[in-house]
């Protein structure tokens, strides 16, 4: 079991591919605005007035998608730029862009480069919602690349204009092409070879897990959750964010996910000998891939023999959105782990689609508010309806409900007014190693004997983590 001290690392993969699609979209954003501008200005001189309240639409779009991919709100941005590209580029193509016997039509070729962008945004995206969208752009090619028609359009340009248009087009539209393309060529080559460091990380002890405290009001500790980390030789630490999707795109989440299974089992062990720490449970994030192997439950029964943990302390956390797949299966299997004495905390609640009727026949121990609610559960009234809707689901459905993410006592107080008393966040602590953990728990044993005002809240000072 290692667990070391951590170190800042740099935020690998997934960081490189958001800064390359905040890229695409400022890039995207500025031809809008460019565009919009020179367009309306020209259409202006010769009085052509519809066409200029279009391009000033172009014209504010562009300044909208600058503005929320500054405010890095880049999915919305992301649909605005692709919807608005969309009409654009055919409204250019089916106006301006009337092919004649000097020139052929061109602005088309662009719907090819923003189908490539989108390959490349939506890439962990639904396949349903990415081939839709890469689709529209395709067919929309193809039907204005194969056409010489002049649909009507009053508003096509002089040739002398077009002729040097069709060459600026191709080139820029086969210079975009190349680019992405080179983009999506180095994603590959730098997922697989993370994707090869990732099975060696395995083996070469690289992982290491940190412990997230579960306080309760009183700032009594009850457990943690156990979360993994990669400390790789080159890259410096590794956040599951960055490595947790391509385990289990490339199936190396079954051998991880049984190495944190392993380690957390034991780490309770050591626990249990301690009489501060023997009553703390353990919450172990499992993968649907992992839950879904058709001989789990019997991988969970010869861990927990094997390291002779006692099956009540350790809590396996399924996220909602895991549910979706095979409910019947996965109903079954927790059945027989329940029967175990193993607990289930169902994670991340609210952001996936639990039918009701399916919640009330899950085995559950706990709910966790997932914290993109509770970080805005003070500013936005949706969220902390949420928030209250699920403490109040919860407690009528006799399960314990944990709120994650909490950061500020704010945030802590609401949540208590709202019944709800268990929290995990920073607030309380980072998540940290082993042995920071086991110091915090004694602190806190040490802080339960100061008097304290009934009904406030016991918030620690956080140590650092990671
Ligand atoms: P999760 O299970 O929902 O874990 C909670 C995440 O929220 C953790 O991120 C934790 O560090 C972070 N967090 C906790 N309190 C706060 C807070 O107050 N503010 C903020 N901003 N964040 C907070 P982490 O460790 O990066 O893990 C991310 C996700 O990776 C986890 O989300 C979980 O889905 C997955 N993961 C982590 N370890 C494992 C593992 O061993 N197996 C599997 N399958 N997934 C794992
Ligand atoms: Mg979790
Ligand atoms: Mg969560």
């Amino acid at each position: 079991m290692r667990n070391e001290p951590i170190q800042n690392g740099n935020s690998a993969l997934n960081a490189l591919h958001r800064r390359r699609i905040r890229w695409m979209l400022w890039i995207g954003a500025a031809l809008l605005v460019a565009l919009g501008l020179g367009w309306s200005i020209f259409f202006a001189l010769i009085g052509e007035w519809i066409i200029v309240a279009m391009d000033v639409t172009m014209l504010v779009l562009g300044l909208a998608v600058a503005a929320l991919t500054y405010q890095k709100r880049t999915r919305f941005a992301f649909f605005l730029l692709a919807g608005s590209m969309f009409l654009v580029i055919c409204g250019v193509s089916i106006l301006f862009d009337v092919p004649s016997a000097q020139a052929p039509r061109s602005t088309h070729h662009f719907l090819l480069v923003v189908a490539v962008c989108s390959l490349l945004f939506l890439r962990d995206d639904r396949s349903v919602l990415r081939y839709t969208v890469t689709g529209a752009y395709m067919l929309a090619f193809v039907v204005l690349g194969s056409t010489n028609s002049d649909f009507g359009s009053p508003y096509a340009l002089a040739d002398s204009v077009r002729v040097t248009g069709t060459w600026v087009n191709n080139l820029f539209s086969a210079l975009g092409l190349y680019a992405l393309i080179h983009i999506m060529a180095a994603e590959l080559t730098e997922q697989s070879s993370l994707a090869v460091d990732l099975r060696k990380a395995i083996t070469h002890r690289e992982l290491f897990l940190l412990y997230q405290p579960q306080v309760t009001s009183q700032g009594q500790v009850l457990g943690a959750e156990a979360l993994v980390r990669w400390q790789h030789p080159k890259r410096g630490l590794v956040r599951p964010d960055d490595f947790i999707p391509l385990a289990e795109k490339t199936g190396l989440i079954l051998p991880l996910g049984s190495w944190v299974l392993s380690t957390a089992c034991l780490q309770l062990v050591a626990w249990s000998r301690q009489p501060a720490l023997a009553g703390l449970t353990l919450s172990v994030n499992v993968s649907v891939h992992q839950f879904c192997q058709p001989d789990f439950v019997e991988q969970v029964a010869a861990v927990m023999e094997r390291t002779g943990v006692q099956p009540h302390k350790l809590k396996l956390e399924l996220t909602e959105s895991s549910l979706a797949l095979d409910m019947e299966d996965i109903i079954l299997k927790m059945h027989a782990l329940k029967a175990m004495g193993v607990g289930f905390s169902l994670d991340d609640f609210g952001t996936g689609y639990s039918s009701l009727n399916y919640l009330k026949r899950l085995p559950l121990d706990q709910l966790k508010i997932d914290q993109s609610f509770v970080r805005d559960v003070l500013s936005d009234d949706s969220d902390a309806s949420i928030a209250r809707m699920v403490i109040s689901l919860g407690t009528s459905l006799g399960f314990n409900v944990i709120a994650e993410g909490v950061e500020t006592q704010g945030q802590c107080e609401f949540l208590m007014e709202n019944e709800c008393h268990t929290f995990q966040g920073y607030l309380f602590s980072k998540p940290i190693p082993a042995d920071k953990f086991a110091e915090y728990c004694h602190s806190m044993v040490a802080r339960s004997h100061v008097a304290r005002v009934p009904g406030t809240a016991a918030v620690p000072a956080a140590p650092a983590g990671a």
